[in-house]
């Protein structure tokens, strides 16, 4: 992690302000990051196809305005002023996952991404590191599981319809045998940076149940469909 001399040093240079109150530094700066912390968060989203075939995701920005803006500079554009503040949105999304009375680590399983991340470096991943050491700051105990993988790296999401992101996820990924007995006992969060139709967050669900693990719920920074049930 770059000193925090360094990263002021770097805002200076590159001339960064925060994209809602132009102050210079980080794009989402501290006061802004704490304001949309302070928003109440969204009422957790149930996809899938009920009953059994659910999973309900926990998240904490809508997939559009500042949220969409947020995620789209930082995965598209490379932005990475921006992973400390929304590892810390996602940490408040898994937060809400975690059971009061959790005995044991709960185990968050990453959506796996692409074979070639788009801008060269692993966006959920780097997330999902951040998060966790939030987590642990707060006294909350997880751990990364990156359980799942991809068996067929399938064609971009991105533009597609539904029904077709359905098709093109549907059995593409594999849950890695050794991590199933690493985690036969434990709570599984399945992570992702953004559910839009939720066609790759439930198709990891399904694998891992399948896999015979008790999968809880899922977590994000932002979803699609604020406030209303999307269903696959
Ligand atoms: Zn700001």
């Amino acid at each position: 992690m770059p000193m925090p001399w360094i990263t002021d040093l770097a805002d200076l240079v590159l001339g960064r302000a925060c994209g809602l109150c132009q102050a210079p530094g980080p794009s989402l700066c501290p006061s802004c990051l704490d304001a949309l912390r302070r928003r109440p968060p969204p009422e957790p989203v149930v996809i899938g196809h009920p009953p059994g075939d659910t999973v309900t995701v926990h998240y904490r920005l809508p997939y559009s305005g500042v949220g969409q803006r947020l995620l789209l500079d930082y995965k598209e554009h490379g932005d990475r002023s921006l992973r400390r503040p929304l590892g810390v949105l996602l940490a408040d999304a898994i937060e809400s996952c975690i059971a009061d009375d959790a005995s044991t680590a709960e185990m968050l399983v990453p959506v796996p991404g692409h074979a070639r991340p788009r801008r060269g470096f692993p966006a959920l991943p780097d997330l999902l590191r951040l998060a966790h050491l939030e987590l642990a700051a707060r006294g909350a105990r997880t751990l990364v599981a990156p359980a799942v993988s991809m068996h067929r790296d399938h064609a971009p999401l991105k533009g597609r319809g539904r029904l077709e992101r359905w098709r093109t996820v549907r059995h593409a990924f594999d849950v890695d045998p050794s991590a199933v007995r690493r985690l036969a006992r434990a709570r599984v969060i399945v992570v992702d940076d953004v559910v839009t139709t939720g066609a790759t967050v439930l198709e990891a669900v399904r694998a891992l149940r399948r896999a015979g693990l008790d999968v809880h719920d899922a977590a994000a920074v932002c979803h699609r469909e604020a406030g209303a049930a999307a269903r696959v």
